[in-house]
């Protein structure tokens, strides 16, 4: 890609599968090594784990560490991890997961999983870096990942879109937060993105999701994963320094012109 994070280290959370994935690699190519936190080190797609993909196909070094970001604990030891390779520079906040789901049906045990993993799993794996830089004096950045669904309301996934609001008003609080230290904050929101969460979990309704979306996304085609590896390695980069606390919409302009409804 790049030599734009060279002699960075990144840590992915959810970066076994997915969007994770595929930043994970786009970190590597553009010259970090790796550190992919994850509950599972099977991408849910199949194939070779990540950090063994990197390690074979790129010139960086990668680990994997199991993580379950709904535990503090987990995220300071995924960035602990991180020390293996010179320490955290970048951190990518990106496992999460989604519900397709009736407002009046959620019951409290589904409402605490997803704002677990979405939001709690955010502000722990943020705070858990920007601790490791600050204590370093270490100027960093660190990617939130948030959706189009964090921008309006989505009824057909309620628990989810309040998750990814939580995630976009907390990255500008983090931002202010750090002001001074050198770390920059900002958010990515993804429009819909071919990937198991779109195929298996949004499709588990028996509403065939890729096809329900496509037809709203002004590009023409449903996202890569690439296309949000790509935006989070500029965030990530020096290119970026100047932008801090800002919301990246990347959804091929469905946002910005229909919305995220799923179900019409
Ligand atoms: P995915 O299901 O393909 O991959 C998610 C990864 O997160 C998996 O490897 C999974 O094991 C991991 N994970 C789940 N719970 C975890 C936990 N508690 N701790 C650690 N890891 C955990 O999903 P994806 O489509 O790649 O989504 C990645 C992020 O992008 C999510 O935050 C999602 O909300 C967001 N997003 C996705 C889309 C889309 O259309 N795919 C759109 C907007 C936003």
């Amino acid at each position: 890609m790049s030599d734009l994070l060279a002699d960075r280290t990144t840590v992915v959370t959810g970066g076994a599968s997915g969007i994770g994935r595929a930043i994970a690699t786009g970190c590597a190519e553009a010259g970090a090594d790796v550190v992919v936190a994850d509950v599972s080190e099977e991408p849910r797609e199949g194939g070779t784990p990540t950090h063994e993909k990197i390690r074979a196909e790129t010139d960086a070094d990668a680990d994997y560490v199991a993580c379950d970001v709904t535990s503090a604990a987990d995220l300071r030891e995924a960035v602990a991890a991180a020390e293996a390779f010179g320490g955290v520079d970048v951190m990518v906040n990106n496992a999460g997961i989604v519900r397709l789901e009736s407002f009046l049906e959620v019951s409290e045990d589904d409402y605490e999983t997803v704002m677990g993993v979405n939001a709690k799993g955010v502000f722990f794996g943020a705070q858990a870096a920007a601790r490791a830089m600050v204590e370093d004096e270490r100027e960093g950045a660190i990617v939130n990942m948030s959706s189009i669904a964090g921008l309006e309301g989505a009824g057909d996934y309620v628990t989810y879109s309040g998750s990814k609001g939580a995630v976009r008003l907390m990255t500008y609080a983090q931002a202010d937060a750090l002001a001074g230290t050198g770390i920059r904050v900002n958010a990515v929101h993804p429009g819909p993105v071919s990937t198991e969460l779109m195929r298996e979990d949004l499709s588990a309704g028996g509403t065939d999701a890729e096809d329900a979306f496509e037809a709203g996304v002004p590009v023409g085609r449903m996202g890569r994963p690439e296309d949000i590896a790509n935006a989070t390695v500029f965030l990530a980069s020096d290119m970026a320094s100047f932008v801090n606390g800002a919301s990246l919409v990347v959804d091929g302009g469905m946002y910005s012109t229909r919305g995220t409804v799923l179900t019409d």
